[in-house]
């Protein structure tokens, strides 16, 4: 039996969740592993489902009758894709990780809640890249309380000797981006999609993403920015759950709640997410850096941020 679920299932699930989640819908439940067939709900049978399906999906199925009374064709959709699916058994405990309350769901002391996160991802061996050369986790830095977050897409080899994301030469890029939207870098945070170095720094496979990137939200959940920047395509695609051009994903912003974690602050309701390019990738094509600084302006504006008088940046 497989031990993690398919990839494009995972991320239509986890698009899904995050739908979910901005419908206000935070709370799933299991039904038990073996329960007799009576126990399961009538929206659920009424949706055709097999006995043993993932509880992912009878969860998905059974928030939908809330959802029906907002969007009708939406639930149709879903009613339509969820009933469709058939899950082992076994995959469940993998991906209710995912939708679970968190440890560090009622620690308010964002120190201490990043603290448990990271103890809880201890020392990893969920997805092949533990076992592919990295020498260290590269979990995040920069402020717990920080109103901008960036999102990268992985360590490379200095991170991975460091222990701290960008700190290379797409890192100095990123500092220098940083200086010029008025900010220093201890007062952002700084993280990735995935916290290990994938060997020869080759593109995260999405599987590797999917597995690490529950990590992040956790982080997101606890930090509570006001705006994430989505450094690339991988960290947007990932983050956004959709696939699409750099040049349809940039110049807006989206409304994002981290999928599956619910901050501990009620007033937290999310954050904008706005996608611009790789520093890496600026550094290959230095003409594109006019257009990355338009999509930082448009984060400035949002926060209320002055750009660096020049010589600062
Ligand atoms: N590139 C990334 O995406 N992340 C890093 O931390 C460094 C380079």
């Amino acid at each position: 039996m497989p031990r993690t679920l398919d990839p494009e299932f995972r991320r239509a699930l986890a698009a899904r969740i995050r739908y979910c989640n901005e419908m206000g819908i935070y709370d799933f439940y299991r039904r038990p592993l073996g329960a007799p067939e009576e126990a399961a709900s009538s929206t659920s049978e009424n949706a055709g489902t097999a006995s043993g399906q993932s509880a992912v999906a009878v969860a998905v199925i059974e928030a939908q009758p809330q959802l029906s009374a907002i969007q009708p064709e939406s639930s149709e959709e879903m009613m339509r894709s969820a009933a469709a699916v058939v899950v082992p058994p076994t995959v469940e405990e993998n991906m209710f990780e995912a939708i679970a309350v968190k440890p560090e769901q009622g620690v308010s002391d964002p120190v201490k809640a990043l603290k448990i996160v990271r103890e809880d991802l201890g020392d990893c061996t969920r997805c092949p890249l533990h076992k592919q050369g990295r020498k260290q986790i590269v979990f995040g830095v920069g402020n717990p309380k920080a109103e901008l977050m960036f999102v990268g897409e992985g360590p490379g080899a200095d991170e991975d000797e460091q222990g701290e994301p960008f700190v290379g030469r797409a890192g100095q890029l990123l500092n220098n981006m940083i200086k010029a939207m008025g900010l220093q870098r201890r007062q952002v945070y700084i993280a990735n999609i995935v916290k290990c170095r994938p060997p020869g720094n080759r593109t995260p496979e999405r599987e590797e993403c999917d597995t690490c990137s529950p990590f992040l939200m956790r982080q997101i959940a606890v930090i509570k920015p006001k705006v994430i920047v989505a450094l690339g395509a991988v960290a947007a695609k990932t983050m956004l759950a959709m696939s699409a051009s750099m040049a349809q994903l940039r110049g807006r912003f989206y409304d994002f709640k981290p999928a599956g974690v619910r901050s501990n602050d009620p007033n937290w309701q999310g954050c904008k997410l706005a996608v611009t390019y790789h520093p890496a990738f600026l550094l290959r094509d230095p003409r594109q850096k006019g257009e990355a600084w338009k999509d930082l302006q448009m984060v400035m504006k949002e926060l209320g941020l002055k750009a660096a008088a020049k010589g600062n940046a």
